[in-house]
């Protein structure tokens, strides 16, 4: 069981978080920062297993992974 944490005034929106975790942990959100970008949410924090994958492919070193 992992905890994700997204630091939402990094995100850029680009998605990739989303396609790479395998348990659909993360999804788009309606909020946007304070750059105007929709960012990502977590959505389902308890069928996280903390496989950092996300957080290895965000370019913008937006999330962190606690195990
Ligand atoms: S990979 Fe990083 S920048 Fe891209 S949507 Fe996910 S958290 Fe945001
Ligand atoms: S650590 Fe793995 S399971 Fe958890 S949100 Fe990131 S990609 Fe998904």
């Amino acid at each position: 069981m992992g905890k994700v944490v997204i630091n939402s005034a990094r995100c850029k929106g680009c998605g990739l978080c989303i396609e790479v975790c395998p348990k659909n942990v993360l999804v788009p959100s309606s909020k946007n920062n304070h750059l105007g970008i929709y960012v990502v949410e977590v959505k389902n924090k308890e069928e996280c297993i903390g496989c950092s994958r996300c957080a290895i492919i965000c370019p913008d070193a937006a999330i962190e992974v606690y195990r």
